[in-house]
């Protein structure tokens, strides 16, 4: 018998992987500013950064960086329960609480570890995840890591939520929702999933990362922007390291929730708090995110623009409202090769390849920020067009 060696197998895999034209490629930027990167010496507009509202080039969110670390020093020292809690932890978790309209919130280190909490803590063996084919990663590692057993069902199809929901009443039962899809940037169905949790007295929880700071009035994501209340929704998980330009995540909810995920959620026991100078920063952006109308107001603005020169050209764009506009190419070389001839031009804009994006939907990921110009957006349609040029309609 030959034992298989788990790192000779990854080697195979990953040679597998670049046989197919899948390998990622890890690169380093030497530099950013807002709505730009420098890549291989050569700045260009960056239209892959989820810097949604451009707060982490933002002056005064850098000063509270610093001013956080003149303070506290650079790193939290230990775990929230073992002195790593600061004073700028709990105003900040006391803000981002009033901010949503949630009794209570609580930081993890990151969106990932605090969906792995949240479930793990709440859900066991026996009981089941439902959950959108097309959720993030992490909620579906989430629902794994549980135990519970997960139940997917196709995107955005509340009919087939409902019908997954339909379990015997000593099931526990969590339906999961991205707010906004990372990849295709449509919002979820909120109003219905709502309403369908609460027919089944499924607990309805939805993360979201990329709603936070771009929807609704003030801001407080997909949630305020669908009129779903705290009471519908009782889980909110959103993170800090897109909108609002920092790095983190949060849970608000009931009193009752977050006290219990102090107790068992691992990912926010057994870590290392987030630096407190990080939860200064956060901060101050969670009050601009709020109160700068005008900043969200632009964003939007820009997906405007963005969306009618798209159209006009015959771009083949997916319906979404939010700063996530996907433009599907289909194959992975072709969504390659046109990433590429952008940032001849100028612009840097990823291709999404499987796994990440199902096979045959490969795209190019656009995201718009409050911080491009009208001038930088007609840039990358005028260079799409002119690649896509013969494709086009
Ligand atoms: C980015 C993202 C996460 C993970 O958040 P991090 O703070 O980057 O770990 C979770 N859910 C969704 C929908 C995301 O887009």
């Amino acid at each position: 018998m030959t034992r298989p060696d788990p790192i000779a197998r990854l080697a195979t895999a990953q040679a597998q992987r670049a046989s197919e034209g899948l390998l990622r490629r890890l690169r380093s930027a030497e530099d950013s500013a807002a709505g730009m990167i420098t890549l291989g010496g050569r700045q260009l507009v960056n239209f892959a950064s989820n810097d949604y509202l451009g707060l982490a080039h933002d002056p005064r969110v850098v000063e509270a960086l610093r001013d956080g670390a003149t303070r506290y020093g650079v790193g939290a020292g230990a775990a929230h329960l073992l002195g790593g809690h600061h004073a700028a932890h709990e105003e900040l978790e006391h803000e981002l609480a009033r901010w949503t309209g949630r009794e209570r919130a609580l930081l993890f280190s990151t969106g990932y570890m605090a969906n792995l909490g949240v479930v793990s803590a709440l859900l066991r063996n026996g009981d089941r995840c439902v959950q959108d084919k097309l959720n993030h990663a992490s909620l579906i590692d989430a629902a794994r890591l549980a135990g519970c057993e997960l139940r997917r069902y196709r995107h955005a199809h509340v009919d087939g939520a409902s019908r997954q929901l339909d379990v015997p009443d000593n099931v526990a039962l969590l339906l999961a929702t991205d707010g906004v899809f990372s990849m295709d940037g449509d919002i979820a169905p909120l109003v219905q999933l709502a309403e369908v949790a609460n027919a089944s007295d499924a607990t309805l929880m939805v993360d979201d990362a990329h709603g936070i700071g771009v929807l609704g009035a003030s801001g407080a994501g997909s949630l305020e922007h669908a009129g779903v209340s705290a009471n519908n929704a009782p889980i909110l998980m959103a993170t800090l390291g897109k909108a609002l330009g920092n790095f983190g995540a949060f849970v608000a909810g009931s009193t009752e929730l977050i006290d219990g995920l102090v107790q068992f959620a691992r990912s926010h026991v057994y870590t290392t708090a987030l630096p407190p100078a990080l939860a200064v920063a956060t901060h101050i952006a969670v009050n601009i995110a709020r109160d700068d109308h005008e900043r969200r107001a632009k964003l939007h603005h820009n997906i405007t623009v963005f969306r009618a020169a798209a159209q006009a050209r015959g771009l083949n764009l997916m319906p979404s409202t939010t700063p996530i506009q996907p433009l599907l190419v289909g194959s992975s070389e072709a969504a390659t090769l046109l990433s590429q001839q952008l940032e001849q031009a100028g612009y840097f804009v990823p291709a999404i390849r499987p796994p990440t994006v199902p096979e045959g939907a490969a795209r190019l990921r656009i995201t718009l920020s409050a911080a491009h110009g009208e001038e930088q957006i007609d840039g990358l349609i005028n260079a799409l067009a002119l690649e896509l040029g013969g494709s086009l309609a």
